[in-house]
């Protein structure tokens, strides 16, 4: 009699202490803006659960939690790009995410199938232009970047980089192989430069005339403007025009649970309110990116928020990543 009385009295307090331990998520977040923080603030005044925020770069990211396994502390995964998100769930890193709210608020094209990750902000690779060395009319789609008119004109970021292999994947997805090599000869061909290594110092390049086209995430150049890198970054972006290509290629950053969380039902409540109308618009506000809905109001956005997103998917956009990087070595893009 006493023994059970004994195992009765235990049994509540087992429960209770888990409980207790869970009102916490553990975001790793490849996501590398300080303002981010104020929107999980936010969600923490509402809630009471507390976010603990790791961030490192997306591929240390995703060899952290590939290493750590079935220990990861992680909860969230919050990842930029497509094909490194899909990478990522393709792995197994992911739990799938059963949450009629994420299905509602994040339009279909910017979440997975299979609901291993949702959107929660929206970039477009832009083109920029020096309207000193060539007239932005000239250059108005991306397959005009091909055009021998831009010969030594036109500078890129590296290859390895997931923005440009997510534009080219985003060309093969819309045109097909044959069209996609062809295109690329002819924007690799118009390359004299060194190819770059960060969307920034491409900006600060065609600003000061050393090419006269570029392509660029759009809010590189909405937060040079608005002058977060400092004065000088300011008005060399004040000299720089952009194209939204019409249509353009969208890309996103987005959200998963991380397969060995033990605080599922609160990831889960964290990425619905990133996804949310007001989680959405308070991290891309400030970073000058897009909400998953709408453009959001900054001056410095200027000329940035009339685009035509192109038909493309993002889940099409992770399927065609290996066939665009094989494609953009053949073509000479280092
Ligand atoms: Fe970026």
């Amino acid at each position: 009699m006493q023994r059970v009385l004994f195992l009765t009295y235990l049994l509540p307090l087992a429960f209770f202490t888990p409980a207790l331990a869970a009102e916490e998520v553990r975001v790793y977040s490849g996501r590398h803006y300080n303002t981010d923080r104020q929107i999980y603030k936010k969600f923490s005044d509402q809630t009471g659960i507390k976010v603990r925020l790791i961030e490192a770069s997306g591929i240390s990211l995703v060899q952290r939690l590939k290493s750590e396994g079935a220990n990861t502390k992680a909860d969230v995964i919050v990842l930029v790009d497509a094909a490194r998100i899909n990478n990522a769930a393709n792995a197994g890193l992911f739990g799938p995410i059963q949450s009629d709210k994420l299905v509602n608020s994040v339009p279909s094209r910017y979440r997975d199938p299979n609901q291993r990750w949702f959107g929660l902000t929206r970039r477009v690779r832009a083109i920029i232009v020096n309207p000193s060395i060539v007239s932005p009319s000239a250059v108005q789609s991306y397959s005009q970047l091909a055009s021998p008119s831009l010969k030594g004109k036109l500078c890129l970021r590296k290859r390895k980089n997931v923005y440009n292999q997510s534009l080219v994947a985003d060309q093969l997805a819309l045109n097909g192989t044959s069209k996609v090599k062809s295109w690329l000869k002819g924007v690799t061909s118009n390359v004299s430069q060194p190819y770059f290594s960060g969307d920034i110092a491409l900006i600060r390049a065609v600003a000061q005339g050393q090419c006269g086209v570029g392509v660029v995430n759009h809010y590189y150049l909405a937060r040079m403007r608005a002058g977060v890198n400092g004065k000088k970054d300011e008005q060399l972006a004040n000299k720089v025009k952009i194209v939204m290509p019409n249509p353009a290629h969208v890309n996103i950053s987005a959200a998963a649970v991380s397969r060995y969380s033990k605080n599922k039902k609160n990831a889960v409540k964290l990425i619905e309110f990133l996804a949310s109308p007001t989680g959405s618009a308070g991290l891309a506000g400030p970073t000058y990116e897009f909400p998953l809905q709408g453009v959001g109001g900054s001056t410095y956005l200027k000329g940035m928020t009339k685009f035509t997103p192109d038909p493309v998917t993002v889940s099409e956009l992770s399927r065609y990543n290996k066939e665009a990087i094989q494609l953009m070595t053949e073509a000479g893009w280092k």
